[in-house]
């Protein structure tokens, strides 16, 4: 058994900024990854076409200013290999990596009442000690193949956008099938569209996707956030996603129909999730909403040629952006092409893999090769995979059976010392996730100090304090329209998963005061004990 002060789970963006901050703290730390490498989201999902939908001088970490300097993107939204650089260079440049344990899966995660430690099992039946454990294990970590009969009969090769290949795929001529039209497909079918023979797009639900205008990184662009980091990056903290998107406050209902227009069109001109900003109740106001909603699917109109296959693309049934807004390139010119169809499944879903394809509609389609684009059993789906056991082995599987229960999405109570990044209850996925990631790693960080320095070893939230956050996210959430989306957001895209709304909507700027003000008031709703201090209370 090895013990350090603090178990890391998970070496992404997460993991990574963990190590550096906790090494600081002069805290023993190892961190354990399944992968062979850094990276998380970066090394897992390498398909064709994976880039990241905020601005790279925005997707990156502040933490190190010596960094944010000398590193320099060679586009707009960088693509996959160079985001893995940068993961791979930070681990180099702090040296993290002689912190981390690659190959390594954790299997399960138990609290030792009286040893106040986590005990930590790998699937290769490793055992590691530590007084906190870290759960840095990603929101979209788990990928998800659906329940598809026949799907082990397919004798051609199956790829899943979150399970790529690292060696790439060679598509050259070939007749593939993808399944999904969410943010990977809308970004891979383009790119694997041009070296297809044939591709055949199976969408089950449309899409609202704005060009993301991805272009080189010039070096007067660059320059212009590289001078301005100490303030954008500051003022990114405190805004409603992470991101410095210039929400325009107005309700779009305030604006007549000319300047609302403009409005759109500008922003659709610009491009990127920052369309979404063009007005400021775009989330919270269905006819508001509805007017850039019929926006999008009039650009859809014009830019898809056959008039039939433009209204299947254009989504419609619910809100937009109630789910993930999807940001990309030339995904919609790509149905003009003559080597792409598309096929609707919304009401004849598909029936089975079959031995050379799939069928649906009551006809086989055959494939050299399926992708499978179908996303993941997000924020809770990769905790549930470990069996992790708090006060007398009770399962956080269990507690979580009718949806996840945190307190700010750090921690829950019955699980002393287990923490997440990014967890269900906090702003995460709706947000810059650097952004997010930064925050909890440094209010964790600042809590293992506040507990050295006060002789204290356990931190747990109370059942109390739990409760009210959990009403208090699904009240704000309820104010909003992002309920009314079958989402992945709502945990709608698993078979039985509890409907609930998963992340934080309060906004990352709230969210953040929030996280200080407790901290400020000496970790207001958890119980911290243990150590030095309460041997003293109790002598
Ligand atoms: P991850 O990167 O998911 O890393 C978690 C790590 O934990 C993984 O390496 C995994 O192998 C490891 N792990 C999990 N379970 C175990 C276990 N039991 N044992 C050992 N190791 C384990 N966010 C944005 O803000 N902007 C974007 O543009 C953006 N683009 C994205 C594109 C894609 C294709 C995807 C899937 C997500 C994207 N995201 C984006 C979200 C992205 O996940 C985060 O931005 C960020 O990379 C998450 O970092 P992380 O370290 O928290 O988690
Ligand atoms: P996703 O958004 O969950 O999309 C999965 C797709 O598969 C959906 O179109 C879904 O249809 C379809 N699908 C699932 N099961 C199906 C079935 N049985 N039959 C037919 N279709 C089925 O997953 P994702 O595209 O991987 O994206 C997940 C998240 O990762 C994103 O929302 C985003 O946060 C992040 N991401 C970001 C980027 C980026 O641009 N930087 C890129 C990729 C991913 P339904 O909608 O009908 O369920």
């Amino acid at each position: 058994m090895r013990e350090f002060d603090v178990i890391v789970v998970g070496a992404g963006f997460s993991g990574l900024y963990l190590l550096y901050r906790l090494r600081k703290l002069g805290l023993s730390a190892r961190a354990l990854e399944r992968a062979d490498d850094v990276g998380g989201t970066w090394w897992w999902n390498r398909y064709p076409g994976a880039r990241c939908d905020v601005e790279s001088m925005q997707y990156s970490y502040s933490f190190s200013e010596e960094l944010q300097q000398d590193w320099e993107w060679s586009e707009l939204f960088s693509a996959q290999p160079e985001i893995l650089d940068y993961a791979r260079h930070v681990a180099d440049r702090f040296d993290l990596r002689r912190d981390i344990q690659f190959d390594t899966t954790v299997s399960s995660a138990h609290w030792d009442d009286d040893e106040r430690r986590w005990r930590l099992e790998t699937e290769a039946g490793e055992v590691f000690s530590a007084r906190h454990c870290i759960m840095a294990t990603g929101c979209l970590s788990t990928a998800r193949v659906p329940d598809f009969e026949g799907v082990d009969s397919y004798q051609g090769p199956t790829y899943h956008t979150g399970w790529w290949p690292h060696e790439g795929v060679d598509f050259s001529g070939k007749t593939v099938g993808i399944i999904g039209t969410g943010s990977s497909a809308i970004q891979a079918i383009p790119v694997i569209a041009e070296e297809a023979g044939h591709l055949t797009v199976f969408q089950r639900t449309p899409n609202y996707s704005i060009p993301s205008r991805n272009g080189p990184m010039t070096d007067d662009y660059a320059r212009s956030w590289k001078d301005g980091y100490a303030e954008s990056r500051q003022a990114a903290r405190h805004t409603r996603n992470g991101v410095l998107a210039r929400l325009n406050p107005q309700s779009a209902m305030a604006a007549g129909e000319a300047e609302r227009q403009a409005i759109y069109e500008e922003r659709w001109r610009e491009g990127g999730t920052y369309f979404m900003a063009s007005f400021g109740d775009l989330a919270t106001n269905q006819a508001s909403n509805d007017t850039a909603a019929e926006f999008v699917r009039e650009q859809i109109r014009t830019t898809v040629e056959d008039p039939e296959t433009a209204e299947l693309l254009a989504a419609d049934g619910y809100p937009i952006g109630t789910k993930r807004i999807c940001v990309d390139t030339d995904y919609f010119e790509t149905f003009n092409r003559e080597n792409v169809t598309l096929v609707d499944v919304s009401e004849q879903p598909i029936e089975r893999i079959t031995s050379e394809g799939l069928r649906t509609g009551g006809r086989d389609y055959t494939f050299d090769a399926i992708v499978f684009a179908t996303g993941f059993d997000a924020m809770t789906g990769t905790l549930d995979a470990i069996d992790i056991r708090g006060h007398e082995g009770r399962a956080l599987k269990a507690k979580w059976e009718e949806g996840p229960r945190t307190y700010l999405g750090l921690m829950s109570e019955g699980f002393p010392n287990l923490y997440m990044i990014t967890g269900p209850g906090s702003p995460s996925v709706l947000s810059n996730m650097m952004v997010s990631i930064e925050q909890h790693v440094d209010w964790v960080t600042d809590a293992f100090a506040h507990l050295e320095a006060n002789g204290l070893e356990t931190m747990e939230p109370s059942l109390e304090a739990e409760d009210a956050w959990v009403a208090h996210n699904s009240e704000v959430g309820n104010t909003t329209l992002y309920p009314k989306a079958a989402s992945w957001y709502m945990g709608a895209n698993i078979p039985g998963k509890p409907r609930i709304f998963l992340p934080y909507i309060g906004g990352v700027g709230a969210y953040r005061e929030r996280c200080d003000e407790i901290a400020a008031k000496g970790y207001e709703g958890f119980e911290l004990g243990g150590g030095e201090a309460e041997q003293r209370k109790a002598s």
